[in-house]
């Protein structure tokens, strides 16, 4: 389904982003994982995709950094000479209700997670102009859809990541580029591990489906929107959360 792709998967050291690196390796595309912290996890991944044969490189790149985030594309570059897919997936989150939340939460949640996009799309979407063709995926979620409490800082970066999923769509699709959002819902990983059990039984209530979701269901949707199967679909925002909203 990717076969000759290359894609870039930010914060694909672990989680979501980890599994959609290894699902997209799987169906034959060469993969950059890109990383800011934890460097052995990263390795890990591309030493799993080159066990199945296929071929990958790890680059540390904190994508709230411009500087950082001009290497990554550069190093990603030489490595495989083009870029084909851009997920735009590590993320963070520093709740907090409004009243306790402080500047700096707000900021570094939105310099992650909103602005870490807007720089990645800057760079893919020179090159896949050139290319006369590309796949931009960024993962939101249900959190920038529905608001949450306590997390007013994640909500509107997430709520923004779809924004400029729609635009970017509008500015690019005439240059064969679809840009496109996944909104996950509740998603077993280290994220929403950290979230008290009485929060994620409040959630399961509200899932018709019944169960969390797996980082699989997350990068079975990526790897769709990420194919030639895909080709008509821009500027939507795909919601995979058991029917969660
Ligand atoms: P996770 O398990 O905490 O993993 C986060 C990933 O992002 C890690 O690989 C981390 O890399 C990377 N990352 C964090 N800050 C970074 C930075 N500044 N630069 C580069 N990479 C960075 O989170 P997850 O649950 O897989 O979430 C992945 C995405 O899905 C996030 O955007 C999240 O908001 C979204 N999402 C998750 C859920 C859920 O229920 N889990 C629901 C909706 C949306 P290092 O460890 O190397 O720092």
């Amino acid at each position: 389904m990717l076969r000759d792709k290359v894609a870039l998967v930010t914060g694909a050291s672990r989680g979501i982003g980890r599994q959609i690196a290894l699902t997209f390796a799987g169906y034959g595309a060469s993969v950059i994982v890109n990383y800011n912290g934890s460097k052995e996890r990263a390795q890990e991944v591309v030493e799993m995709i080159t066990a199945m044969g296929g071929k990958a490189v790890a680059v540390q790149a904190d994508v709230a950094s411009a500087e950082d985030v001009g290497r990554l594309f550069e190093e990603a570059h030489t490595a495989f000479g083009r870029i084909d897919i851009l997920v735009n997936n590590a993320g963070i989150t520093r709740d907090n209700l409004i009243l306790k939340m402080s500047e700096e939460e707000f900021d570094t949640v939105l310099d992650t997670n909103l602005k870490g996009a807007f720089l990645c799309m800057k760079h893919a979407a020179k090159i896949m102009l050139r290319q006369k063709g590309g796949r931009i995926i960024n993962i939101s979620s249900i959190s920038g859809i529905a608001g949450n409490a306590g997390q007013a800082n994640y909500c509107a970066a997430k709520a923004g990541l779809i924004g400029l999923t729609k635009s970017l769509a509008k500015e690019l699709g005439s240059r064969g580029i679809t840009v496109n959002a996944v909104a996950p819902g509740l998603i077993e990983t280290d994220m929403t591990q950290k979230l008290p059990e009485q929060v994620k039984e409040g959630m399961l209530a509200q899932i018709p489906l019944k169960r969390a979701g797996s980082v699989k269901d997350i990068a079975e949707a990526a790897a769709f929107l990420a194919s030639d199967r895909a080709a008509y679909i821009t500027g939507q925002t795909l919601q995979v959360n058991g029917g969660m909203a």
